[in-house]
């Protein structure tokens, strides 16, 4: 009954499914490490969102780290206005704590500023070219850089500067991709040299996959450039060690603490297993109650079909490999494409996938809806209850800041151009934007769904049709 929530925050996409890759994979060694009662994850532009994260954490004690490479414009503005933080600007040595809707939030600093990454990035250098000899060799730490927060590049500058100063390179110096000093100018850094280029950078994606090979002229791991060997290493962020990193942010944050069970959460998660017990469907999802207290969870157009192509979840006994470790995360794999692979950023768009069944106990229900359809429950029950609020338009719209700024200059027929192109595709019904329901899920309508709030994908569609409108 006691326990607390641990939220990894990425950035997310919603184009590419694989952007959160890395993030999902710390969020499942850090449920693997028995630390936590809970782990769940959120994503600014994907579903589960920090909108609604902190309303489907079981505890009321939750540490929140941004699996985030960087300081800057995300860790020290989006992610704590979004979760409904006070707090603005830097965040300090053992992180910052606030109370938001009866829950204590412990909100940790990035990975990425962590002293200890200096190893990691050392670690991935070493791993890439075992043997060269390091006098020989100069080792460029590649960031991408941004003009808009000097900030973000620190944690890089001082990771090369502390290399520089071990003395265990010929040179150690930081280049990036958007500004000087330019990773296209690692020649006029680094003389005769051998050179080792580590990307500083959270995860494997179009930066380090693409851009900068294409941009650096490099093939393959070990390059022959200018007569001198280029040795290219992996990201020091999907480095296993960097879990050691996200631990140890979170023991600065206070985070040992244990919190009450949040009543509010219990009670709409006994209200589904209710529902569900009797058989439900949510939206495309079945839920067939089975025996011994398991349920089945399928496309409901699959319903009653036997002969499904099968995926990896189909084959794992999922009674006796709880959910919460790799079946949940191909679950939630499993279900954030469509049926072409197509990404589904808000879950409940339609188009959930066929083809697949899981079986799960009681308690694991939660987990599997969670990365389903996150956050409809505790949306629903509340619904139910009277207590759904909703967020207008103009609300979110003042809210909005960087590139998504200019939304609240949107007229309502450019809102509503956006809602047919987004929302109509969704289950959801957007309340917030004056749409009514009579019932949820909950209570037998198994398309009630509510919106209290417009997502990003919303308002990301508002700021496209401004920037196209003359
Ligand atoms: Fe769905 Fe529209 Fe709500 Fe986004 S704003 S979750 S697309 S109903």
């Amino acid at each position: 009954t006691h326990g607390r929530t641990l939220v990894v925050v990425g950035h997310g996409s919603h184009l590419n499914a694989d952007s959160a890759r890395a993030v999902r994979a710390h969020a499942h060694h850090l449920r693997e490490s028995g630390q936590f009662q809970e782990v769940l994850e959120a994503y600014w532009k994907e579903e589960p969102s920090l909108r609604q994260v902190l309303q489907t954490a079981r505890y009321r004690e939750v540490t929140v780290l941004p699996a985030f490479i960087s300081e800057g414009y995300f860790t020290e503005q989006v992610i704590p206005r979004e979760l409904g933080l006070s707090h603005q600007g830097r965040v300090p040595q053992g992180g910052i704590t606030g109370e938001v809707n009866g829950k204590t939030v412990h909100y940790t600093r990035p990975y990425g500023i962590h002293p200890a990454m200096t190893d990691i990035l050392l670690a991935r250098a070493r791993e890439v070219c075992p043997g060269w000899e390091a006098q020989k060799t100069a080792l460029v730490v590649l960031g991408h850089g941004t003009r808009r927060n000097a900030r973000s590049r620190e944690a890089i500058e001082n990771a090369a500067k502390t290399l520089a100063a071990t003395g265990l390179f010929a040179k150690a110096v930081a280049l990036y991709l958007d500004e000087s000093p330019y990773a296209t100018a690692w020649p006029e850094f680094t003389g005769e040299l051998d050179v080792i280029l580590v990307p500083f950078f959270a995860s494997e994606g179009w930066h380090t996959q693409e851009t900068i090979p294409e941009e650096l002229g490099l093939h393959g791991a070990v390059s022959q450039l200018d007569e001198r060997r280029v040795c290219y290493a992996h990201p020091v962020g999907t480095h296993p060690d960097v879990k050691g990193v996200l631990l140890e942010l979170v023991h600065e944050a206070g985070g040992t603490v244990s919190g009450d069970v949040d009543e509010v959460h219990a009670l709409a998660w006994n209200a589904l297993l209710n529902a569900a017990s009797a058989g439900l469907t949510v939206g495309e999802l079945q839920i067939e109650p089975l025996p011994h207290g398991k349920f089945a969870l399928r496309n409901v157009v699959d319903a009653g079909e036997d002969d499904l192509d099968t995926v990896p979840l189909d084959t794992v006994p999922l009674d006796t490999v709880p959910l919460d470790t790799v079946p949940l995360d191909e679950l939630n794999a499993v279900t954030g494409r469509d049926d072409v692979g197509k990404h589904r950023p808000i879950r409940t768009q339609k188009g959930l996938p066929r083809g697949w069944r899981a079986e799960v106990s009681g308690v694991d229900l939660r987990h599997a809806l969670h990365a389903i359809y996150p956050t409809v429950t505790e949306e629903a029950h509340a619904f139910e209850q009277g207590n759904l609020p909703i967020t207008p338009w103009p609300d979110t719209a003042a809210r909005q800041s960087g590139m998504y700024r200019r939304v609240r200059h949107a007229t309502p027929e450019q809102l509503q151009s956006a809602q047919e192109m987004t929302c109509s595709g969704c289950l959801r019904s957007p309340l917030w934007a004056g749409e009514t329901l009579s019932g949820t899920f909950l209570s037998g309508r198994s398309c009630g769904l509510p919106c209290a709030e417009a997502c990003t994908l919303l308002v990301s569609e508002v700021a496209h049709l401004l920037e196209e409108s003359p």
